[in-house]
């Protein structure tokens, strides 16, 4: 059977749950060695890697140095996907200093760090693959979201750069900029919109939600993962600096 990554290396960041799981399963299923990152369970993550045949590395990556650490030793990656993010849901005269500097660690400045840590060894190759998770809030904001607004439009911007800087060296960067996908991720944040906005649970879903997604459809991880194998195949070689938006129609407003 072909299998277009056989002999690709991966890292993908957060990939214990949700969006980053969906693409190391597609990543592996096209035959790439896959690195997770991420925190859970030890008994399920040793069962993901037995699954994927893959590798679990499980620095924070809050933590510059933590995110020094893992990339020597795991050593060089063909393809980085840069995933793992946090949200928090608060107006910002009340957004919590901490949250503020987690989200800007872990959403925009870890994607800095894996990146320069795995430039080199792509620009040896001649090939390389950096697919960055942004988010529709990477292009259009929502209120109460400031950290997260600021991150995703810094990873975008970030993304573009490095795509500019390495155009010639056979690596294309690009980000996927999902809408509301149904992960643990969303349903997480449902409590604290319904505090911010004073509203019910089937409110925050349909009217807040649902309501971005002309399409009135959650994104599936699996629709993530599928651009993301995409991203990485020869046909996708002209393809950088780009920012794919995956999100029902919501930014086309
Ligand atoms: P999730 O909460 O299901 O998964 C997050 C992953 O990141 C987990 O594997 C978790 O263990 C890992 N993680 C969290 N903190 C970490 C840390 N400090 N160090 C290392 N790993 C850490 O979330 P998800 O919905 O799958 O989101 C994945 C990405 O997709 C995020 O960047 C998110 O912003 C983005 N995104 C999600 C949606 C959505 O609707 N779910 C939409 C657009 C963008």
């Amino acid at each position: 059977m072909f299998r277009m990554l056989k002999d690709k290396r991966a890292l993908v960041t957060g990939s214990t749950s949700g969006i980053g799981l969906a693409v190391a399963r597609a990543l592996a299923a096209e035959g790439a060695e896959v690195v997770l990152n991420g925190f859970g369970d030890a008994g399920e993550i040793a069962k993901l890697c037995e699954e994927l045949g893959a590798t679990h590395h499980g620095a924070d990556l809050m933590d510059a140095s933590a995110i020094a650490a893992m990339m020597g030793a795991i050593g060089p990656v063909d393809i980085l996907v840069n995933n793992a993010g946090m949200q928090h849901v608060a107006p910002v005269e009340d957004f919590p200093v901490a949250k503020w500097d987690a989200i800007m660690a872990l959403n925009l400045s870890a994607a800095f760090h894996t990146t320069r840590a795995a430039v080199p060894g792509m620009k040896a190759k001649g090939w390389g693959r950096i697919i960055n998770t942004a988010s529709a809030h990477s292009l259009v904001a929502s209120p109460f979201k400031s950290a997260y607004v600021a991150a995703k439009h810094g990873l975008a911007g970030f993304t573009k750069t490095i795509a500019l800087e390495l155009a010639t060296s056979g690596i294309t960067a690009n980000c996927i900029s999902p809408g509301y996908v149904w992960t643990p991720l969303v349903e997480n944040q449902i409590p604290d919109t319904m505090a911010a906005r004073g509203m019910t649970r089937e409110q925050v879903m349909n009217d807040i939600l649902l309501a971005k997604q002309p399409t009135k459809q959650f994104i599936t991880p699996e629709d993530v993962a599928a651009l993301a194998v995409f991203l990485c195949g020869d046909a996708a070689r002209g393809i950088t600096g780009a920012n794919y938006a995956l999100d029902g129609g919501w930014t086309a407003e």
